[in-house]
């Protein structure tokens, strides 16, 4: 599914990644945790083909074809699906208008119909159901005058509607209740399957009892510097990251 080797990259001629490996596979979900400022949203933004950084070496593979130089509407449309730490207010669009040209234009892209807005509206009811949110949302601007944690569920929800290939989560459970947070992994839980991927980026293992990762990473300084099982989490945990990276 992805296949990072050897990448490095700079924001305004600072380095940020410097020499990261990652790989996923289809049905893996893979968690990744780091101090603050070690490159975790960088790596999400690469990703998603954000061309703030300059990638300066190495490359970046989705679905064993680089991706480096592609924009990102057309990574998007290959199936990268990025819920970002900050979501972006967009007043005058409303979710169902902004929900329906994501859909349709990944479509397009794709080669298939448009979604009339009939299926797509029964689609978003039922998207935002699983969600425990309010139709309500649909006629809202997007993100504007959303609480924290309805910015991160509305991810969630576009999420749900695109049905991405490999979903990047950057701490979409930061500032979540834990009601939230249990609808939000329940919703994680509901699309996983043996043909996609997930990167969860989080800083509490408590995402983890209800996400289960085949994977935990420690991103420090640029780099993935520790990798294991959902005991790494743990481990984290009580020694916190002084005690694991030496
Ligand atoms: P994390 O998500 O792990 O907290 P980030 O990926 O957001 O870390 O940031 C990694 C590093 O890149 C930080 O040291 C941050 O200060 C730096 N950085 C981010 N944006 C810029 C920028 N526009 N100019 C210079 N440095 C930046
Ligand atoms: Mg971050």
């Amino acid at each position: 599914m992805l296949r990072i080797q050897d990448l490095f990259c700079t924001i305004n001629n600072t380095p940020v990644l410097k020499g990261l490996n990652l790989n996923v596979k289809a049905g893996e979900v893979h968690a990744i945790m780091g101090p603050n400022g070690s490159g975790k949203s960088t790596l999400a933004s690469v990703i998603a083909g954000d061309d703030k950084y300059d990638v300066t070496n190495g490359n970046v593979e989705f679905l064993n074809k680089n991706i480096i130089d592609l924009a990102p509407e057309l990574r998007a449309a290959m199936g990268v699906f990025l819920s970002f730490q900050y979501p972006v207010e967009i007043p005058g669009v409303s979710v169902s208008n902004f929900i329906k040209i994501a859909v349709n234009e990944k479509r397009k892209q794709n080669g298939l119909e448009p979604m009339s807005s009939t299926d797509l509206l029964q689609e978003m009811k039922k998207n935002l159901e699983l969600l425990k949110m309010d139709s309500s949302f649909l006629s809202r601007y997007l993100n504007d005058g959303f609480s924290g944690g309805e910015k991160k569920r509305n991810e969630i929800f576009q999420m749900s509607m695109l049905k991405p290939k490999l979903a990047i989560l950057d701490e979409t459970d930061s500032g979540l209740d834990i009601d939230a947070l249990k609808i939000v992994a329940n919703g994680v839980n509901s699309l996983r399957s043996s043909e996609n991927a997930f990167v969860i980026i989080t800083h509490y293992q408590r995402l983890l009892n209800y996400i289960k990762p085949d994977y935990v990473h420690i991103l420090a300084d640029g780099a993935i510097v520790k990798s294991a099982g959902p005991e790494l989490a743990l481990e984290l945990e009580k020694k916190g990251y002084e005690g694991i990276i030496k």
